[in-house]
């Protein structure tokens, strides 16, 4: 389902008001059924448990439909604890006029695979979810070894459910995304070295897009067609780590990288991504990835500065309130319903995190945001100008065939197959990617 003219004419009036489209990230609930080592919100740790009225999330709704909101995500916790719940305010807010209605899950319902009401669970979830306007489901996978993610998340055996459930959710006409949390796990154990381990950048780098490349081989294999990746939640900011409102960040070994470390991280992914942009939906645009190992290396200040607290905005189920994101929890803007955007300082500067959630569309709308600003001088501001506006368009020609990941539509593999690219050959000595001359 595309944007209707009135929807587009309003998104485009945001822009020429240099505005980004509206997103806001809901915190439905704090409650979850799972053991992740990496978030706060664990169901081993003893932390009191919140979730939103639906009556508030209306209210909510409302509100952001009033400020031209374009995207809603309800995360939690785990929102499939109450998925009729989601299902239904999914509906609200469509009919409200919002157009990218996200959610997801831990991927907790699809234990016990082998009892024989599976099926008949699965149908329910998948007709409950799909007869709502959403356009992402994502389910979080952190290793492409079923043992090793099911062992994190403590929920043994959800990897093979989800290989029989897919099916389930695609005959529906809902196509599951799944959902990355890049860790020192990601290619299961022993591939990436662990934290406090002596950094060697070429190794680092080979290890990372060995896991990159079992992680996309494993999603294909299950048969998924649409594939994020969310970047490590660590702060290494000092006391900042405490701040944050959104529990899933950590300063765990297991997702906190020093910022060398992250430079070859998000290299191996840009690296590795062409090589899978012919048989799945790939979310992750690699001029954010080049902005981000850029920025890792401690160049261009400022010229990326992320849309938290401008357009893009977190809402915290502990006390329904606004957040510029889920880690700047020193700064409450109060209720949605007075939220005055005029009065927002459109000119601050934040690089503190590498939340994807908002880090990749700041990146995107970047290069438009700058166009209508000044259409004579906007590249000569984009870092490696030439090469970065090469592979952001080259993004946004990917992004077009794959339909904008509107999990509502199956993959035109015919599309993808114009962006086939030959087998990888790794050179962990070769030069690094145009645009990134420092990394080297
Ligand atoms: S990362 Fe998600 S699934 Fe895991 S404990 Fe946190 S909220 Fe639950
Ligand atoms: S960069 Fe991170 S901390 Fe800053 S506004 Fe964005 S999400 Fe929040």
């Amino acid at each position: 389902m595309s944007p209707s003219p009135l929807q587009h004419l309003g998104y485009w009036r945001r822009l020429i008001c240099k505005r980004a489209p509206g997103q806001v990230v809901v915190q439905y609930t704090t409650r979850c059924n799972a053991r992740c080592a990496q978030c706060g919100m664990r169901v081993t740790n003893a932390a009191p448990r919140v979730t939103l009225s639906k009556d508030d999330v209306r209210r909510l709704i409302d509100a952001m439909a009033e400020r031209g909101v374009a995207s809603i995500s309800f995360t939690g916790g785990e929102p499939m604890l109450y998925a009729r719940d989601i299902a239904e305010l999914s509906r609200y807010a469509g009919a409200a006029g919002i157009r990218y209605i996200r959610t997801g899950t831990n991927g907790y319902m699809f234990r016990h695979h082998d009892r024989p009401d599976f099926r008949d669970r699965m149908e329910r979830l998948a007709d409950v979810l799909a007869d709502s306007p959403l356009n992402t489901f994502w389910v979080s996978l952190d290793s492409a070894v079923p043992e090793v993610h099911e062992e994190n998340r403590g929920l043994p055996g959800m990897v093979e459910g989800l290989r029989k459930a897919v099916p389930i959710f695609h005959d529906r006409g809902l196509y599951v995304s799944a959902n990355l949390g890049i860790n020192r796990l990601t290619g299961g154990r022993g591939v990436v070295p662990d934290a406090g381990v002596p950094f060697d950048r070429d190794r680092f780098t080979e290890a990372f897009r060995i896991a990159f490349h079992r992680f996309y081989s494993m999603v294909a294999e299950l048969g998924i067609t649409i594939v994020n990746a969310c970047y490590p939640m660590s702060l290494d900011t000092g006391g900042e780590q405490n701040e944050a409102v959104y529990a899933a960040t950590s300063t765990e070994g297991l997702i906190r990288f020093t910022p060398e470390e992250k430079a070859a991280m998000f290299r191996a992914l840009y690296d590795v991504i062409p090589f899978y942009r012919d048989r799945l939906r790939i979310f992750t645009p690699r001029s954010a990835l080049l902005a981000l190992m850029r920025q890792q290396c401690g160049l261009d200040k400022g010229v990326f500065p992320c849309r938290g607290g401008i357009d893009f905005f977190f809402v915290n189920a502990a006390d329904r309130n606004v957040y510029p994101c889920g880690y700047r929890g020193g700064e409450s803007l109060g209720k949605m319903w007075d939220l005055d955007l005029s009065a927002l300082d459109r000119r601050q500067i934040c690089e503190k995190c590498d939340w994807e959630c908002f880090r990749d569309p700041s990146v995107l709308l970047k290069p438009i945001l700058n166009m209508i600003e000044n259409p004579f001088t906007f590249r000569s501001k984009l870092p490696g100008h030439r090469d970065f506006l090469k592979v952001w368009r080259e993004d946004l020609r990917y992004y077009r065939a794959c339909g904008w990941f509107d999990a509502r539509t199956p993959p035109d593999m015919q599309q993808l197959a114009r962006f086939k690219a030959d087998p990888p050959v790794w050179n962990t000595e070769q030069d690094p990617p145009e645009g990134l001359g420092s990394l080297g």
